[in-house]
């Protein structure tokens, strides 16, 4: 229950909500007290008067108790609404605070929090619990006011009446709390399995959808539908006891007001021959008992409510608490002027215990062009994730014009890069979107897309839809081929103006044609620009200014490239491979195009 104690700070920014809520709570039931007495009070005339009451005083006598009571009614209907509005209201305000909350924190968290937590948890956290949690806020908060209060006023008026009456038929109503609070636990255990069954279930669906393909190319229909089916059964027995427990709840809750009217018409049937009480006072009695049952039933439901809420706030708390590993610490100005040194770097990835990088040391001169270059595998977008702090080395350091990266701004630095990752990422929206997804200000003039779309290398692709830079991409939109995102995501980088630009393996899905246009294209005279690329192949940085050969997260040979080719070492070998490799694919273009 603890950790319902972070909420306290919304209760006391919406604590006139409250108060406004606890006040329209006693005045509704202020009135709804009334109704019985005004009742009682009548059926007592009635009896005290009976024989000498007129046909035409007691019409009128009805009409007075039933216009009294039609206006307790509606009293009673206003402030209820009030009360809805001003709690109900305060605890929708504070589930959207707490979701922008939750957004914020995991906007703040990095790269080694993603690692941990899967999208599944996170999407859990901010909508599913969320919304136990606004359970709490809403309902159990209200229904708490309610029968605090509606006992007190009641217990008061039925006291006033009969001591001990009140006494005797109250007695089954804590039984009952206990055993709808046992219902209502097992039903909220039962609907969050039937819960889980239908995330398990979608997923699945889900899968199959963007899967479809392959499902039809290897014919695994059957297969599929058989794995369907039986996850649909789990749903379906897991719904089916839900709703077995869930039929119990009434009756449990009607054989116990039963009870207490049983209780209290043979006791009150005693006392009336006995002329200890009136025939009025039994129906108020009856009365008080019905009002005072569903308050006694929400206990229970209430009680479970609050057990789920705590249990998701714990949950929402641990990521609340979290702190990114990885924070900006200086927030003074800095312009980058291009210099970067790796001093013995290390790298271990902690969920793996894989250390990808090791002891590597290299420097970036300003303005120039560096390229990686190493197998799949050997730690070359590590060392980039290290270079844009989204990890940290375990020993060593990174420089950048001289500084450590830890101590510069980091906010500032990231601005000033260009990267375009080796798995593409574009969102499903349209391609100047994407383009100009990484501007501060996304109003860029078309001329600027076209000129940076043709750098690299896709301006003719866009140019050939019919919306051009308009096109929707993604799921309902057009479907792009891996070197067309490729080049987009290349067009993304350059749009900044970076002054770093950082390259990971993005020529990889185009051709060494397109590859040489590009990055040819690449050079910008109006900046002074210092460029990493990372690449298995080596036609795409054969001309870079130095380059490094990296396996297994170590430094291999360093060198440009007529360097190393000299050096016949392991990089003259693979480029001597790789011409081969090209010299093979030229000729059998060639011969296709012969045949
Ligand atoms: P490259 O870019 O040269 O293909 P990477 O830098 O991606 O290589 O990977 C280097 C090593 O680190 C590989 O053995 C890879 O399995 C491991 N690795 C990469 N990313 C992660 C990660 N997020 N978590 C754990 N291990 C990783
Ligand atoms: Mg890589």
């Amino acid at each position: 229950m603890k950790s319902l104690k972070y909420l306290n700070k919304y209760f006391l920014k919406y604590k006139w909500h409250l108060i406004a809520g606890i006040v329209f709570t006693v005045v509704s039931n202020f009135f709804a007290v009334k109704m019985p007495v005004l009742v009682k009070d009548t059926i007592n005339h009635y009896v005290e008067t009976l024989g000498n009451l007129t046909f035409e005083n007691a019409i009128w006598l009805a009409i007075k108790t039933g216009g009294i009571y039609l206006a307790l009614t509606i009293a009673k209907g206003i402030f209820l609404f009030l009360v809805r509005q001003s709690i109900i209201m305060m605890s929708r305000q504070i589930e959207y605070d707490l979701k922008n909350e939750i957004f914020n924190q995991y906007l703040k968290l990095d790269f080694s929090f993603y690692k941990r937590n899967n999208t599944g948890d996170l999407m859990n956290r901010i909508s599913e619990d969320v919304s136990l949690v606004r359970m709490y806020l809403g309902p159990g908060v209200m229904y708490t006011i309610n029968l605090v209060v509606l006992f007190v006023l009641v217990i008061v008026q039925m006291i006033a009446i009969n001591g001990t009456l009140t006494l005797f038929v109250l007695i089954p109503l804590p039984l009952m709390s206990f055993l709808i609070y046992k219902v209502s636990s097992s039903m909220s255990r039962l609907s969050s399995e039937v819960q889980k069954e239908q995330s398990t279930l979608s997923t699945l669906a889900q899968e199959t959808f963007s899967g479809i393909r392959i499902i039809k190319a290897y014919q695994r229909e059957e297969q599929i539908h058989d794995k369907f089916n039986s996850s649909a059964d789990n749903y379906k027995n897991k719904s089916m006891r839900l709703i077995m427990v869930n039929s119990l709840f009434m009756p449990t809750i009607s054989f116990l007001i039963g009870l207490s009217t049983v209780i209290l018409i043979y006791l009150g049937g005693i006392m009336t021959i006995n002329e200890t009480i009136t025939v009025g006072d039994i129906v108020a009695f009856v009365f008080f008992v019905n009002m005072l049952t569903w308050p006694f039933a929400s206990v229970g439901w209430v009680t479970s409510i609050i057990q789920r809420a705590a249990a998701s706030q714990t949950r929402i708390n641990q990521f609340l608490e979290a702190t990114p590993e990885i924070k900006n610490n200086n927030f003074d100005d800095f312009t980058f002027k291009g210099k970067i040194e790796f001093k013995n770097v290390s790298y271990t990835y902690p969920n793996t215990g894989i250390q990808a990088i090791e002891n590597l040391s290299f420097v970036v001169e300003k303005g120039k062009t560096f390229a990686i270059i190493g197998r799949t595998g050997s730690g070359k977008s590590t060392i980039l994730h290290l270079l844009t702090r989204n990890i940290q080395p375990d020993s060593g350091q990174i420089l950048i014009d001289g500084i450590d990266i830890s101590m510069i701004n980091l906010d500032q630095f990231r601005a000033q890069i260009g990267i375009v990752p080796q798995e593409v990422f574009l969102f499903s929206d349209t391609i100047s979107y994407n383009i100009s997804f990484g501007l501060e200000n996304r109003n860029v003039s078309i001329e600027e897309l076209r000129e940076v779309a043709k750098r690299a290398h896709v301006l003719h692709n866009i140019e050939d839809f019919p919306a051009q830079f308009d096109t929707l991409l993604g799921e309902r939109g057009v479907n792009l081929s891996g070197g067309q995102k490729q080049r987009i995501s290349i067009a993304r980088a350059l749009i900044r103006k970076p002054k770093l630009l950082l390259l990971d393996d993005c020529l990889s899905a185009v051709d060494t044609e397109t590859e040489e246009i590009i990055l040819r294209n690449l050079v910008d005279e109006s900046i002074e620009r210092t460029t990493l690329i990372v690449s298995h192949r080596i036609s795409s940085l054969r001309n870079a200014d130095k380059m490094i050969l990296i396996d297994k997260g170590q430094k291999v040979e360093e060198g440009s490239h007529d360097e190393l080719i000299a050096l016949n070492g392991q990089y003259a070998e693979i480029y001597e491979k790789q011409l081969i490799d090209e010299a093979e694919e030229s000729e059998e273009s060639e011969e296709a195009a012969a045949e």
